[in-house]
């Protein structure tokens, strides 16, 4: 029945057709829609038929008596309304009926009035029952909203990446997710509406919240707390004040974030400068002092004292070699950046790894010459598949390794190269029997500025970083490096690539 917006229907039950016809007659005339039944079985049939909202039943009829039908109607129509039509000076059954559950009763005879207020009346009843209806129905659909809301933002705060604390401004926690409990070490209810002096063991922590809890927030202050956890890792606190429409404080809001990354980022940047500083700063130092020399003897020179001009021949070449090592670390350091940078390859080719390594070899022999060291080269016998990338990345990863194989290696030694494909992946191995390297400098063989001091390669320079180089661009080309070696024996670097890196081409 609620929200129709037909005419409203009302049924006149009475075996009195001058009854039926008069009440049909003055109701149509109010607007309404007026069906009409002469006994109760009759009546029964309309309501189940059509949308009624009242009904006006006589009590007094032949057969099913108004009692009987004000029953059925309670049981299967519970918002209808029945009106009562009862027999001249018979109140005490209108009472009855009215305990039965007619809504009102009308005695007869009755005037068109009296029938017109008693409708009126039960149509208004009626009208404010579906306006509060609507209004409870109203009213649960937007408590569903909120719950919908209130869940979706707890949603949205369980699963938050970082912590999320809120306190009011007694300091007491009222808000807190699952990582900030993580990260404070607390359990999942044992904090809440608890003050955070009992909840939070770390002091400075504690005593910031609680100075923006309490509205001592200072906007111009860049305000935050680190705080370090037992793991070692490093947790940054943000908090803001919460502040209502008097812009008066009621709490913080507190973020929590794990910066430990950072943090070690940091510290690898500054361990990077430091290093690149000594790095720089030892062979300038050198410069500086032979430079100074070289001075020192001209003056002594003018002045008439013997200062042999082999002498300063001796230091300026000693300066140039240290300006040489400098050149090379600094190109060895731009190399590593750009590597980093990931802007290190040109227009990538097709290129056979044999043709290249054929070449670096050529050029390498005339150090190898020097050192009366021999180079044995093992390619396979048919041309192999291509790589799609720079030729300079493969120049600069074998050139490296055979650079390292000649330096790590005394006199007469013995250096081979041999490469041979196998599951679509090209494999070189270049192997010496030089000095080899103690196990436990391998693992960390190709970190930056990484060099084994012994005896053997004190007076040998170098800059620590063409292992780093060599594994960035082996690594760019999805493949990658391994060492084997053994103390005295030599060593024994394998790089494996994979045929179809990059454009997957192969011939
Ligand atoms: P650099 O040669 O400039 O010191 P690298 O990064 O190329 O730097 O090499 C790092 C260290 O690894 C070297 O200092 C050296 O001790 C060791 N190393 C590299 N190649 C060999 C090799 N073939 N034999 C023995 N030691 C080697």
């Amino acid at each position: 029945m609620a929200g129709k917006e037909s005419i409203p229907k009302i049924l006149v039950i009475d075996d009195e057709t001058d009854i039926r016809d008069g009440c049909k007659w003055i109701l149509s005339r109010m607007g309404y829609d007026v069906l009409c039944a002469e006994n109760g079985q009759d009546g029964l049939q309309i309501l189940e038929n059509e949308d009624i909202y009242i009904v006006l039943c006589d009590i007094k009829m032949p057969g099913m008596d108004g009692f009987e039908v004000l029953a059925k109607i309670k049981e299967h129509y519970k918002s209808v309304l029945v009106i009562m039509i009862t027999g001249f000076s018979t109140v005490e059954i209108a009472i009855e009926a009215m305990k039965k559950g007619a809504y009102d009763f009308i005695s007869k005879p009755f005037t068109p009035d009296e029938l017109r207020i008693v409708v009126k009346r039960a149509f208004e009843t009626l009208h404010l029952t579906l306006e509060a209806n609507a209004l409870k129905l109203e009213q649960q659909k937007n408590l569903i909203a909120l719950q919908t809301e209130q869940s979706r933002i707890r949603t949205i705060i369980e699963t938050l990446p970082h912590g999320l604390m809120v306190t009011n401004i007694l300091g007491q926690i009222v808000l807190m997710n699952p990582v900030a409990q993580n990260y404070l070490d607390l359990g999942p209810d044992n904090c809440l509406g608890k003050n955070i002096e009992l909840c939070i063991e770390d002091k400075g922590l504690c005593d910031y919240i609680m100075e923006i809890s309490r509205g001592h927030y200072k906007a111009d202050k860049d305000t935050s707390y680190e705080l370090v956890l037992s793991d070692e890792r490093f947790i940054l606190a943000e908090g803001r004040p919460v502040l209502n429409e008097d812009a008066q404080c009621m709490g913080a809001v507190v973020t929590l974030s794990d910066i430990s990354d950072l943090k070690i980022f940091d510290r690898l940047k500054s361990e990077f400068v430091a290093q690149v500083s000594h790095e720089l700063r030892s062979p300038l130092s050198v410069i500086h002092d032979q430079l100074a020399m070289v001075i020192k003897a001209s003056d002594s020179e003018k002045s008439g004292k013997s200062v042999t001009s082999e002498n300063n021949q001796y230091l300026l070449g000693r300066a140039r070699d240290k300006t040489k090592s400098l050149i090379s670390l600094i190109s060895d350091l731009l190399d590593i950046s750009r590597i980093e940078a990931g802007n290190d390859c040109l227009e990538p080719v097709k290129v056979h790894v044999e043709d290249i390594i054929k070449k670096i070899v050529e050029f390498q022999a005339v150090q190898a010459k020097k050192k009366n060291q021999s180079i044995a080269l093992k390619l396979p016998d048919t041309k192999t598949p291509s790589l799609v990338c720079d030729p300079l990345t493969l120049e600069s990863i074998f050139g490296n390794l055979i650079t390292n194989a000649i330096k790590y290696t005394l006199e007469g030694g013995k250096i081979s190269i041999k490469m041979d494909i196998r599951d679509e992946n090209v494999r070189v191995k270049i192997k010496d029997n030089g000095f080899g390297i103690e196990q436990k400098h391998l693992t960390r063989l190709f970190d930056k500025f990484y060099r084994v001091k012994d005896d053997n390669t004190r007076f040998i320079n170098g800059t620590g970083l063409g292992l780093t180089i060599v594994k960035s661009l082996v690594d760019s080309l999805k493949g990658s490096i391994h060492v084997e070696s053994e103390p005295g024996r030599g060593s024994r670097f394998t790089v494996i690539l994979p045929c179809n890196a990059q454009t997957g081409q192969t011939e």
